[in-house]
């Protein structure tokens, strides 16, 4: 699955590098953070790469319990540390980018991501990634998650030499959280090379039962309060198959929704037989963010590109709406969201 001619180009810019920087998309996931933890925790381990790993915006506080408490001076965050954070990019020798297909998905680190000097590495698993800015790329859609990739380029390095029990604990627990996150717990994207991983993780001693606990036994009432309020009384389903939900800011601030809580919740209307596609809408500031599920034989990807400045993966794909722009208010983005799904199901979804 991995080039060996790959892993060695890999392998020597990583002992040539003296200062790394690790970065991945901006509102990070599982497997955003899975991912970068793990090339963070295994270059700490292995070389003399001096990495930090720098984020767009804070990890959400339902991830917090990745991270040990010692690793948080290697975490610079742009939404707080921007200054710092500009300098590591910039003055990095290495870059290794980590669940992003293009720069613009670091969101603030584009313009200095393609300033810097440093050679960049790509290692992802979306469509269409933007090779022309990376000396090195590790990039393919069959696979479950960039932290599954990871696991299997990690294991090909020397270091490891063909080993999964040679990756440090930590990194190891790292990349079952993000592939675990990124599939759904096994729900979705799972590949043969998937249980492979994960069986070689629990065989080595990664704690998997620790992993499921802190990820989905760890949340607050307000979660499934909000759950049970948007399920009753927010969610629509067109004529054409099209679930959807918007959550705009008062709710969100009735409910206290933290930056993760509301994982997973765009997936549940696909359980109802005749839907086709579901969406989540979020207020943010001046836009709405919007997630994007599809049963197969739909392109959530292609929706997301041609109606929600966006894309990702076939069935399972991101984007936004601009108020002001598509919207010019969020009480409109239910309209919005009808209109166009009817457009993509009656005159677009014919290859
Ligand atoms: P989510 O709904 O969890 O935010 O995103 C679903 C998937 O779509 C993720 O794999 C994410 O990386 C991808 N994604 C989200 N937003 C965008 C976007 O604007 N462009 C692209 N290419 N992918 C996106
Ligand atoms: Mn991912």
């Amino acid at each position: 699955m991995i080039d060996a001619a790959n892993i060695n180009r890999l392998a020597e810019m990583i002992s040539k590098a003296s200062r790394t920087a690790v970065v991945t998309h901006m509102k990070p996931d599982g497997d955003a953070i899975g991912s970068s933890l793990a090339m963070y925790r295994f270059l700490k381990e292995y070389t003399n790469g001096c990495p930090k790993i720098i984020l767009n915006d804070p990890y959400p506080a339902n991830l917090a319990f990745m991270v040990a408490a010692d690793e948080e001076n290697d975490i610079l965050t742009f939404s707080e540390k921007q200054e710092d954070a500009r300098e590591w990019i910039a003055e990095a020798d290495l870059i290794i980018c980590l669940d992003f297909n293009a720069f613009h998905r670091t969101d603030n680190m584009e313009q200095p991501l393609l300033n810097a000097k440093g050679t960049k590495v790509l290692i992802d698993h979306h469509l269409n990634p933007e090779l022309k800015h990376f000396e090195l790329a590790f990039s393919t859609q069959e696979i479950s998650s960039a932290s599954e990739l990871l696991f299997h380029i990690l294991k090909a390095m020397p270091q490891c030499n063909g080993s999964a029990a040679n990756l440090p604990m930590a990194a190891a627990e790292a990349l079952m959280t993000g592939m675990t996150t990124d599939t759904n717990n096994f729900n979705n994207s799972v590949y043969p090379s998937t249980f492979n991983m994960a069986s070689e993780l629990i065989a080595m001693g990664v704690d998997r039962d620790r992993i499921l606990f802190n990820l989905f036994n760890q949340f607050g009432e307000n979660r499934l309060r909000l759950l049970g309020t948007m399920l009753k009384d927010l969610l629509t389903i067109t004529k054409d198959g099209v679930a959807y939900m918007v959550l705009d800011k008062n709710i969100l601030e009735k409910y206290h929704v933290d930056e993760g809580d509301t994982e997973g919740f765009v997936n549940m209307p696909l359980s109802i037989r005749n839907v086709r596609m579901s969406l989540l809408l979020k207020e943010d500031g001046e836009r709405v963010r919007v997630s994007i599920r599809s049963k197969k034989g739909v392109s959530a990807n292609r929706c997301s590109r041609l109606h929600f400045n966006g894309g990702g993966h076939e069935n399972a794909a991101g984007g936004r709406l601009y108020i002001s722009k598509e919207i010019s208010d969020i009480s409109e983005a239910g309209k919005y969201v009808e209109r166009h799904t009817h457009i993509f199901f009656t005159e677009e979804n014919e290859d």
